[in-house]
């Protein structure tokens, strides 16, 4: 049991569990760190994401476990390798998606397009229209003007309704951009109705990398108001999509996915049988399931600080750590720790990706650097901004 996160926040009616018992209270999986040793020095030519399915599927099957209710459609963004996709999908997953080329990837594993759920809130005019020709029939909207937009190319189609909800005690919120407050939510129920458009149910995103389950609680009451505001303006809601956030464990503890269950499983006994459950995991499905893996170019000593530059920086895949989520570092050194800022390899003053994080003092030129848990938002961030290579992806599965 780790320590007890000061910024986690109460909304709404307290649990029924002390806080610190909410906490770590499952053990988490992680890749090997000797195979992915074995790996670096194998083989190294650039940075590298080294994965295993074999944890992708225990993942998927954990998840179903505590939510049995709850449908996982797959956040591509994630991790959009075609072979995790693969693997998910033989899990029974299905799949959310932000764009058509996302779409793209799930057509050539031949994905049932038709439970394909196309969650992002602004779609042009182009990416509705190929998603309608190639049978996707689910469309999130936040706004009168999307569901207009929707509803002028297909006139059937199947919306769900994104509410705003609370963010609190998410490491990487997402609140502030998407959500429809309560005079939009009224509006869009409203000309939805108007229309004779099939707004079909709703979703609520808690923020990535939630560590707070009463925002769940919060979401699902919010959305089971929202359900008897929409029946009593003549439409039929029978579709609730409880989005992503799910935790993985870093350097904070988390409270496990048994425990989000339990909150979500209650709360989802207000609404009816017939009513379908889906969630939108990312980071969940795939984080625990590889290291990242780069290297150190050099160090410096500028201004009396000590600098370290890596092979992959903010540009290269190393993004997460600028809102604040802190990677498992891992090294072969053993020096006492001291706060070192780190720089990608980049020329870009931004590309920064930590600063004063401790770390052993004699790690050096040539050294490699191990982040556990890695397997989301990395690779599927990563650019060639500067010349430099993106990451190797490498992925095999373990017979576990
Ligand atoms: C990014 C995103 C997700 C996945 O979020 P995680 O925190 O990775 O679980 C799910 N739904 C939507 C709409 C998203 O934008």
């Amino acid at each position: 049991m780790g320590v007890r996160p000061s910024s986690i926040a109460r909304t709404g009616k307290q649990s029924a569990l002390p806080q610190e018992q909410l906490f770590d209270t499952h053990p988490e999986v992680s890749l090997d760190f000797e195979v992915v040793r074995q790996a670096a020095r194998q083989k190294y030519t650039r940075p590298f994401l080294i994965l295993d399915n074999a944890i992708v599927r225990e993942k998927a099957l954990r998840l179903r476990a505590a939510m049995p209710r709850v449908r996982p459609h797959y956040a591509v963004k994630a991790n959009p390798d075609r072979r995790v996709l693969k693997t998910l999908l033989q899990e029974g997953c299905s799949f959310e998606i932000a764009s058509i080329a996302e779409l793209d990837m799930l057509l050539a594993i031949g994905a049932d397009v038709a439970e394909v759920f196309y969650s992002n809130p602004m779609k042009s005019r182009e990416s509705i229209s190929y998603a309608v020709a190639k049978g996707v029939e689910w469309f999130v909207v936040d706004s009168v003007d999307e569901l207009r937009r929707v509803h002028e190319i297909k006139p059937d189609a199947r919306m769900y309704l994104r509410i705003a909800t609370p963010n609190i005690g998410s490491d990487w919120p997402l609140l502030g951009k998407f959500g429809a407050g309560a005079s939009e939510t009224r509006e869009i129920v409203a000309t939805a109705a108007r229309l004779g458009a099939d707004l079909a149910g709703a979703t609520f995103h808690v923020g990535s990398q939630c560590r707070n389950p009463a925002n769940w609680r919060v979401g699902i009451e919010k959305t089971r108001a929202l359900f008897d505001t929409m029946t009593k303006a003549g439409l039929k809601p029978r579709m609730l999509d409880i989005g992503g956030g799910f935790p993985v464990r870093h350097v904070k503890p988390i409270p496990s996915i048994e425990v989000i269950g339990e909150v979500v499983n209650e709360a989802l006994k207000a609404f009816p049988e017939e009513v379908r459950v889906v969630a939108e995991p990312g980071r969940y499905l795939v984080s625990d399931a590889a290291y990242f893996v780069c290297r150190v170019i050099g160090t410096a000593t500028r201004g009396g600080k000590r600098w370290m530059h890596w092979d992959a920086g903010l540009f290269g895949g190393v993004i997460e750590t600028t809102e604040g989520l802190k990677y498992r570092i891992r090294t072969e050194r053993s020096g006492p720790d001291i706060p070192w800022h780190v720089a990608g390899p980049t020329c870009d003053s931004v590309d920064v990706i930590l600063r004063d994080e401790p770390l052993p003092s004699d790690l050096q030129e040539g050294d490699f650097i191990y982040l556990r848990n890695a397997g989301a938002y990395t690779t599927a961030y990563a650019s060639e901004f500067n010349g430099f290579p993106l990451p190797e992806v490498r992925i095999f599965e373990s017979k576990r």
